[in-house]
């Protein structure tokens, strides 16, 4: 069973709100399958047997800030929003201040079971 992780949040927010996903430039993708056969853990893409090139099909899976598969294409046929957009959510998201709050809490877990 495929996981949708759509329906989580993102540092607290819906994973909805924030539009993280590849876009494929088709004209560019010559239909390696590389990126669909990276994406094997978040299983973002489908596979059109008919035309041979990837599908979309589950772009809220993706992982917020990964960006894998681009880096894999060899066509830079995939694209993703710009770093500057990612860092506004993150901080929209205060994604920094609930991250070191975390740490905390685990250290505090961590010492008070040794
Ligand atoms: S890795 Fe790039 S070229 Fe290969 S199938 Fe995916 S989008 Fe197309
Ligand atoms: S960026 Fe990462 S999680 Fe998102 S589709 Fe590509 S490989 Fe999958």
């Amino acid at each position: 069973m495929i996981r949708d992780y759509s329906k989580t949040k993102w540092w607290g927010i819906d994973r909805r709100k924030i539009h993280w996903y590849p876009i494929i430039d088709y004209e560019r993708c010559v239909g390696c399958g590389i990126c669909f056969l990276t994406c094997s853990g978040r299983v973002v893409y489908d596979w059109d047997f008919e035309r041979m090139k990837p599908i979309v099909a589950r772009p809220y899976n993706c992982m917020v800030g990964c960006d894998t598969c681009a880096k894999m294409c060899p066509r830079d046929a995939i694209l993703f929003p710009p770093l500057g957009r990612l860092r506004r959510w993150r901080d929209e998201a205060k994604a920094i201040v609930k991250a070191r709050k975390k740490i905390e809490e685990l250290k505090k877990k961590l010492t008070s079971s040794q």
